[in-house]
């Protein structure tokens, strides 16, 4: 499958990518999870008691990007977001996994992230 022109050489560190600045440390974040391939930290400006954001370590526009890759990543990235909603003690009440993909989703920030989202009620449809 082709890349979106902006997705840059998949999986390299994209130049100006803030969460891949994240990765490296030139931008703190508050980590709760630092996996082998993924990362979790808390969001800057959370919309639920628990709001983490899961990414690979390696740069990809968005989850389909990181899908076509098919090695497993996006599997590890879910199993770190589980690991995140347990720790935060929100996986027996429930919790909510998003990707925004597409600016018309919402996404602001294109390294693929998951959203976990817990600790309150979440109403269905989400807005
Ligand atoms: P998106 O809108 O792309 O789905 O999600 C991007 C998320 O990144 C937003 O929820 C936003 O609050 C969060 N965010 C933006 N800048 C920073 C930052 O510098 N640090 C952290 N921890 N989160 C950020
Ligand atoms: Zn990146």
């Amino acid at each position: 499958m082709t890349q979106p022109e902006d997705a840059g050489e998949v999986g390299r560190p994209e130049p100006g990518c803030l969460f891949c600045k994240i990765v490296s440390g030139e931008v703190p974040a508050t980590v709760v999870r630092d996996e082998e391939r993924t990362l979790a930290f808390r969001d800057i400006n959370p919309q639920a008691p628990t709001h983490v954001l899961v990414i690979p370590k390696a740069h990809f526009a968005d989850a389909a990007a990181l899908a076509t890759v098919d090695d497993g990543l996006l599997d590890e990235v879910v199993r770190t977001a589980h690991g995140v909603a347990v720790d935060d003690g929100v996986a027996e009440s429930g919790y909510r996994i998003v990707f925004n993909t597409g600016a018309g989703a919402g996404q602001t920030v294109f390294h693929v992230h998951a959203h976990v989202l817990g600790g309150r009620g979440l109403n269905w449809p989400p807005g």
